[in-house]
Parts: C-alpha cells; structure tokens; sequence
C-alpha cells in the first residue's frame, strides 16, 4: 500500500510518538495497533489537545486519551509566518520551520486508557496514535489546533493565527473511518 501512516511530515512526527527513534526495539503491540487502525477501529474526538479515542477490537472497546503537549510560543510564530496564505500546513512549511532550528513536531504530555494494561503504550494507545497520524496526513491542520490548544481557554493568546479562518474546529468531530473509505 502505498499510503501508510505519516505519509506528510506532520503525520510522521504522530507516527515517532507511537515509534520512537530511540526505542531499541519495537513495540510489540505496533503491527496491532497499525491494524486496528487501518480496519476502521478507531473513532477520534478532539477537544483542543485533548484526544479521545474509542478503540474497538474484536468485541472489546477501550478508550484511550490523549493529550498532546502545546506548542511552543516560538514556533507558533514562525508558523504564522510561514504558512502566510496557506489553509493547510504542508511539508514546506515543516521543513521551513526546522530550518529555522524549530521543533514543530508534535509530542504527547499524557496518555492513559481503560483498558487493563498497566503501561502507557498499550495497544489502543498506539491505535489511537496512528489513527491520530491518519487523520493529520489528510488534514495537517488538524495537529495545529491541537498543539495551539484550539478549544481549550488556556492558550488564548496563540489562537489568532492570521489568513484565512481556521478550518480545524469542523475536524474534530470527523472519524477517520472517511478517509480510509475515500482512499479504496
Ligand atoms: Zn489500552
């Protein structure tokens, strides 16, 4: 297949979450996780850096949060200037901004799930990263709103970004499900 997972350097900087460069090993429950994913088993919904995901497996559901970590204030600035009239940030505008010596790459703050798995990766974890990397590939915004806090009161001060409206508040209610569809 020739669209996997982080195939835009946005949703590849997802896809490190779940496959450090660190890790010695790879995690046991990736290719799972990479399944459940593709096989639609993942419903998202993103509240500014808060992520849920109902992670269905077999006749189980987990559901697992996320939090992504905000973006720094610096990069927030670089990108408004980078992105200028762009809707989307696309992969110039990634390699633009790590140009600059900039770390535009998404990172997780926290991450817990129901399920009895008493570590942090479990496989719906996992699932719900790689249907988060999914989801940013199609719609690289997306990881913006969430590092920028959209939806959330706290980080007022980095929500006007300046161009066109924001178009990430709509995406938030979407399954990934769709874009697997529209790919087959
Ligand atoms: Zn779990």
């Amino acid at each position: 297949m020739a669209t996997d997972f982080g195939f835009t350097t946005w949703g590849a900087d997802i896809v490190r979450i779940a496959e450090p460069i660190t890790a010695s090993v790879p995690n046991a429950s990736a290719p799972s996780a990479r399944r459940i994913a593709r096989n639609n088993g993942v419903t998202l919904e993103i509240d500014g850096r808060q992520v849920t995901a109902r992670v269905h497996r077999g006749g189980e559901a987990s559901v697992a949060r996320l939090e992504i970590a905000a973006m720094e204030s610096a990069v927030v600035v670089a990108l408004r200037e980078e992105m200028g009239s762009r809707t989307e940030p696309d992969d110039t505008v990634h390699a633009a901004l790590r140009a600059r010596g900039l770390r535009p790459a998404a990172a997780l703050e926290a991450a817990d799930c129901s399920c009895r798995a008493r570590k942090t990766m479990c496989v719906h974890v996992l699932a719900a990263l790689y249907a988060l990397a999914a989801l940013v590939d199609h719609a690289p915004s997306t990881v913006l709103g969430m590092q920028s806090g959209q939806g959330s009161a706290d980080d007022a001060d980095t929500d006007a970004v300046d161009g066109p409206p924001p178009r990430w508040t709509p995406i938030a209610a979407l399954s990934v499900r769709d874009y697997y569809v529209a790919e087959r």
